[in-house]
């Protein structure tokens, strides 16, 4: 860590919250965000929440239900976000995440994320917003480019920088995310002195899990397998999941390399020794695809089977999940105010005691 690092660590560290909250010292922090859209699929828990859960354990993490972030598509239809936000923090409990560990919260009810973002929005041209690339891929499919949307990013930054995150996990193509956020602080720290924590990511070996048409797993595209499915619609969903285009008859040879199912065997059925088994019996056409994908089906719900019956376990104490919120939120506000103080000192701009 460079000596300015340490100092910008270092001013948060010393700083106690209100009512008594402190940074753990010798503990890095983490900040770890999803929009909430609802019921997860497999594709979230092994690209994310499965990483989570093992690193609660080692760093003071914030896990974030990033709902703001959702206003950049739908601001006008925010009936369901409600909703969508209960089920999410229902599969995040159910997955493993344990609130005695970390905090689990809405964005929203920490108001300091929007503090930050105001304060560093000050810090960036418009110009350099309009060509990073998640604005260039994705300001057509907006139904408007709205000024949230092309500030969007800066807000991602905020909420990283405002706990003092030394910590992203993300995946290696999500990497640029946080280069935003590291550059945002390095600005800020040259401006007014070390203050905010400079990020890095932490990178994670995330295994690929296809939808059911062998593109990338997406919940818009209903092609995804979703962790509250029942047994019999996961195993009807993958009844119909493609595979090898060229077996087309039960004994044709295929080619498990270039087959979404195999892909999805590999994260599940790894005790069968697949590589022995499955691949040279699909290779020499001994194996067909229905069997192939009820052999699937079964380690699949098996896995999920645990995370499935927590899951109603906890859904019959609705005011436990909403309890878990409010006091992830309490916890998120005494850190972000520890950083806020911080930030407001260095900007010269707290004007009372
Ligand atoms: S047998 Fe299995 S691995 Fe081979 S193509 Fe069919 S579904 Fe894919």
């Amino acid at each position: 860590m460079s000596d300015k690092k340490k100092k910008a660590s270092k001013a948060n560290e010393q700083s106690v919250g209100h009512s008594g909250y402190s940074i753990q010292p010798g503990k890095e922090t983490i900040l770890s965000g999803m929009q909430p859209t609802g019921a997860l699929h497999i594709g979230n828990l092994e690209g994310a929440l499965r990483n989570w859960v093992d690193l609660q354990d080692s760093y003071e993490m914030f896990c974030c239900i990033v709902d703001w972030h959702a206003l950049t598509a739908e601001f006008k239809d925010t009936a369901g976000l409600k909703d969508r936000i209960y089920v999410m923090a229902v599969d995040w409990l159910a997955s493993g995440l344990d609130p005695e560990k970390c905090a689990i919260f809405i964005q929203s009810e920490v108001r300091a994320h929007a503090e930050l973002h105001l304060l560093l929005s000050m810090m960036i041209s418009v110009p350099t917003l309009t060509r990073l690339p998640t604005y260039i891929e994705k300001k057509d499919e907006q139904g408007m480019d709205s000024y949230g949307f092309l500030g969007y990013p800066v807000l991602q930054a905020a909420d990283i920088l405002v706990y003092g995150a030394h910590k992203v996990p993300v995946g290696k193509d999500q990497s640029k995310h946080i280069w935003l956020a590291n550059d945002l602080a390095k600005r800020f720290n040259h401006y007014y002195g070390p203050t905010l924590v400079e990020p890095s990511t932490l990178l994670t070996k995330i295994p690929l899990i296809p939808g059911t048409d062998g593109k990338k797993m997406s919940k818009s595209m209903d092609n995804h397998i979703a962790i509250t499915a029942s047994e019999e619609e996961t195993s009807a969903k993958l009844k119909r999941m493609f595979t090898d285009p060229q077996k087309l008859r039960k004994n044709d040879p295929g080619r498990p390399e270039v087959c979404p199912v195999y892909k999805l065997h590999e994260v599940y059925s790894a005790s069968e020794n697949i590589a022995e088994t499955i691949a040279p019996q699909c290779r020499s056409g001994e194996l067909g695809c229905v069997d192939c994908k009820m052999r699937l089906a079964k380690n699949l719900n098996e896995t999920l089977a645990p995370m499935r019956e927590k899951r109603v376990e906890i859904e019959k104490n609705t005011g436990f999940i909403w309890d878990v919120l409010r006091d992830g939120a309490v916890k998120a506000n005494e850190r972000t105010e520890i950083v806020m103080d911080n930030v407001r000192s260095a900007m010269k701009m707290k004007y009372h005691d």
